[in-house]
């Protein structure tokens, strides 16, 4: 016989390893049972069930009956039974995915209720308003989810009642209003549906939990993942869950608490309680919380269980916990507990707290922050008082609810946002609140501001996930969305289109652009802010410290100034892994150029070619000396010549209307130039091939600058890359012309000179014949961005702002591969390339200079494939010594 898969574990059977079946709250319900900590009884079913569901439209055949023993154990354990009874039972049904998704899912609060049932509920709870206000949640969430009906149905009925009694909040309504209501509810789902509302228990169960995998397949829910780059096909499970209920009265509510502040790290008492209410009335910012620490008055026991909690479940996840808790009538309910989401100073201050607690080790530490985080904590951020006056007038103070610094045009609803940002505005999004609808326009603003709301609200838990500023709970502030507007409490309005600016640490709204500074952690890089300049500068430097220790990867800067190379260097730079030349042949040099391209004799481009040489000389001397004692790869001149030239039309237009001599022959040049498709005509070694001398100076500038540095002291040691090669022959030609060269020197100056040779590997033909190549390079560096190009067949000038959002919005991938390295297609090229050229020269030096250099995910990936070094923008050393660090870790 075999045995059938299990859908259904009790949250005794369950523990936090299971999180892949059991989804993120299932898992943690399970660990939370098993530690003796008090959840209301439940079960959870698997993700491989909503797996199965998906796939073939059906529940697998054992669900039912599983869900069935499991909902009869839950029954005699409670002495209740779902619906019906004395003291009829009710549950949640709840979502939860191996990731957390906030509020991108379904869940239905008291199912059970019919009918029959409300009126035994209302008897055993003594409480008729709260059984008829609990079946008008059950009708209206069940309504939505499950039915399909849109929100508005319901929510205009709850304000016409509201009017008709002249309450200004669904509080205020009695039991009898609320029954009426029920009833127009009921209404609203037979007209909508054809049948009744669903009065069999069970039913309603089975609904709820079919309409939560559905949630898994929503457009909010496929647009979060694509976002968080959360893979699509692994499902959600669906905890059900005992009801205890936060509304039943003054001595009941509902709260979530952190075990260290998300925002800032710092450790206390944080989170936010509302009396009388149930838990989806605190995420959605419905209405105003007051600060957890007030329950420590109106409840002390409870309180003094809730921090006890607290403290279990952070030295037994050995990090910040948030934590979902209900109390019913004194009596403390935990119903969720997490890992929490945390801002990027969190992140890093958190980790080195618990590093010095003893709880986690370096390697640990390393892993709990990430290059993305490190990134926003370098952003700037608004001048402060200490930096002087701040421009812009003051419009209210919220609450700090996601760090940065965002200017933007107010607008007051998503698609607004969308629209706007997608001409290139920078938006800030106003909302009265936010929900799980404005998740377009969250993504498409700099910021977010919303008038009420929490620390926990929506728009808080989302912008924190994203990294953007956030500013919540600016009560002063009247959101008017009909009007387009908001208004402060002096009266000054501010309309759709001014601009704003927002603090997330602080919490300030500006009228007007405030002005930014570079951010604390920025001046540690530069040096201009000691480690100890504040506790989270200090919990950077010794995680890059860490990071530094065991990372296995060199990491190399992208610069081509003397400049950029100093503050690579001062960023943590071991040398530099690409100074594009063509950098230095701009500006006033151009005309250098064009002289070299309009040379009609050996005399005529010799002369343009003498007259580069010192310039590019000193280039060089200038950047060995910043760089003194590392290693500075100087690439060859890349690309296509017309590029220094004028455009054709405009040429063209200017020729014909004045009979330039100059312009004249300008056009004949760049006529005979012109190419199709420049990114694969004459540029790299073929120019250097085809232009008689070009090569020859750049070495000999190279070598005369080595020389002279040394000469004076110095440690330079330069290394020559040259690009776009796509067969050993190509390198071996300038190779040889390259050896004499430097010979040439080294015998000029008396001096050695011991500079490597090495080639670009950025076409699919020189990663597949890296074997060969190998044999004439000293050195690879992948050119990821052109092996993209190439490899995709990409113009990697076009299509970013062409197709690829169309792409990334099909989910044929998820981030774009100029971004991330293709690790399938790309990767496999690089993979192959270090195989063959090790094979053909050992100790063969590999690096990357690609864009991929900085991007964390791919750092991963060059850890991984073995490469001795990354380079990227001086921006990006420090992200990239950090994720170098974690990969090895
Ligand atoms: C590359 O192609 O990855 C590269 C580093 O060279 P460039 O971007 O200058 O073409
Ligand atoms: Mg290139």
């Amino acid at each position: 016989a075999t045995t059938a898969t299990t859908y259904v574990y009790d949250f005794a059977e369950g523990h936090k390893g299971l999180v892949d079946l059991l989804g993120g709250k299932g898992a943690n319900l399970a660990e939370m049972t098993r530690l003796g900590l008090p959840v209301p009884p439940g079960f959870t079913i698997t993700t491989e069930a909503c797996r199965a569901y998906l796939r073939t439209g059906a529940e697998p055949d054992t669900l039912h009956a599983q869900v069935s023993a499991h909902l009869d154990a839950l029954e005699r354990r409670m002495g209740r039974r779902l619906g019906q009874g004395d003291d009829p039972l009710l549950v949640s049904v709840r979502s939860g995915a191996k990731f957390s998704m906030p509020g991108m899912m379904d869940t239905v609060l008291n199912i059970g209720l019919t009918d029959a049932s409300v009126t035994a509920l209302a008897r055993q709870a003594g409480d008729e308003r709260f059984a008829w206000d609990s079946y008008r949640r059950l009708i209206q969430m069940f309504g939505r989810t499950v039915l399909g009906i849109e929100g508005d149905a319901f929510e205009d009925l709850i304000d016409d009642a509201r009017r008709a009694a002249g309450a200004a909040t669904d509080v205020e309504l009695t039991a009898d209003q609320l029954r009426a209501l029920v009833e127009r509810f009921k209404d609203v789902v037979r007209v909508r549906t054809g049948r009744g509302f669903p009065q069999d228990p069970r039913e309603q169960l089975d609904l709820a939990v079919r309409a939560v995998f559905d949630s898994w397949n929503g457009d909010r829910a496929r647009l979060y993942r694509r976002q968080e780059r959360i893979p699509h096909d692994l499902g959600t499970a669906v905890s059900v869950v005992a009801m205890v209920f936060g509304n039943l009265g003054p001595d009941s509510g509902t709260g979530v608490a952190f075990t260290r502040d998300p925002a800032t790290g710092h450790q206390g008492v944080y989170g936010d309680y509302l009396a009388n209410a149930q838990g989806e009335d605190v995420v959605a910012g419905i209405r105003n919380t007051v600060p957890l620490a007030d329950l420590a008055t109106a409840d002390p026991a409870c309180y003094a269980q809730l921090l006890r909690t607290m403290e279990v479940l952070e030295n037994h996840y050995r990090d910040l916990c948030d934590i979902e808790f209900t109390i019913e009538r004194g009596t403390l309910w935990i119903l969720q507990t997490r890992v929490g989401k945390r801002t990027a100073a969190a992140a890093f201050r958190i980790a080195v707290q618990l590093l010095d607690q003893g709880l986690i080790d370096e390697r640990e530490a390393l892993r709990r922050v990430s290059g993305g985080q490190l990134a926003r904590l370098m952003f700037p951020r608004f001048a402060t008082e200490a930096a002087g006056d701040v421009a812009g007038e003051r419009l209210a103070t919220g609450i700090g609810a996601s760090p940065g610094a965002a200017v933007g045009a107010a607008v007051f609803d998503s698609a607004t946002a969308v629209a706007r940002a997608a001409a290139g505005e920078r938006v800030i999004l106003v909302r009265r609140e936010t929900n799980p609808d404005d998740l377009d326009g969250m993504l498409a603003a700099q910021g977010i501001l919303t008038a009420r709301g929490g620390k926990t609200s929506h728009a808080a838990v989302v912008a924190r996930g994203m990294g953007t500023t956030c500013v919540c709970g600016a009560e002063e502030l009247r959101v008017d969305p009909a009007a387009r507007t908001l208004t402060t409490a002096d009266g000054t309005v501010v309309a759709e289109g001014e601009v704003i600016s927002i603090d997330g640490t602080t919490g300030a709204v500006h009228r007007g652009e405030v002005p930014v500074v570079p951010s604390a952690v920025v001046e540690y890089f530069e040096g201009t802010a000691p480690a100890d300049t504040d506790d989270l500068v200090a919990a950077v430097d010794r995680l890059m410290t860490c990071a530094d220790r065991v990372r296995r990867l060199d990491v190399r800067a992208n610069a081509d100034t003397a400049d950029d190379a100093a503050r690579a260097r001062r960023f943590g730079a071991a040398g530099i892994g690409l100074c594009r030349t063509e950098h230095m042949f701009l500006g006033e040099r151009r005309t250098l150029v064009e002289r070299l391209i309009l040379a009609e004799s050996d005399d005529e481009r010799e002369a343009a070619l003498a007259a580069l040489l010192p310039l590019q000389r000193d280039d060089f001397t200038d950047l060995f000396a910043a760089m003194d004692g590392l290693p500075v790869t100087v690439r060859l001149l890349d690309p296509p010549l017309h590029e220094f030239l004028p455009d054709l039309t405009d040429l063209s237009v200017r020729v014909a209307l004045a009979h330039d001599v100059h312009d004249a022959r300008l056009l004949t040049a760049v006529r005979r130039l012109h190419e199709r498709n420049p990114m694969l005509g004459l540029r790299g070694v073929r120019l250097g091939l085809l232009v008689p001398g070009l090569f020859t100076m750049q070495v000999r500038a190279i070598a005369e600058a080595a020389a002279r540095r040394g000469a004076a002291g110095g440690a330079p040691r330069p290394e020559i890359m040259i690009p776009l090669v796509g067969t050993v022959q190509e390198l071996e030609i300038v190779r040889e012309e390259a050896e004499r060269v430097v010979a040439e020197v080294e015998r000029d100056h008396g001096t050695r000179l011991d500079i490597p040779l090495g080639t670009m590997i950025e076409l699919p033909r020189a990663a597949l014949t890296a074997g060969q190549i190998a044999e004439s390079a000293d050195f690879f560096s992948f050119g990821t961005n052109d092996l993209t190009q190439t490899v995709w067949g990409f113009s990697r000038d076009d299509v970013e702002a062409s197709f690829f959002g169309a792409y990334l919005e099909k989910g044929i991938f998820g981030v774009s591969p100029f971004e991330t390295i293709d690790a399938d297609g790309v990767g496999a090229l690089v993979t192959t390339a270090i195989a063959a050229g090790r094979a053909a020269r050992p100790g063969l030096k590999l690096g990357v200079c690609g864009e991929h250099g900085g991007d964390p995910e791919s750092v991963h990936f060059f850890h991984a494939a073995g490469l001795d070094y990354v380079s990227c923008s001086p921006f990006r050393i420090p992200i990239a010594r950090l994720e170098a660090g974690r990969a090895a870790a």
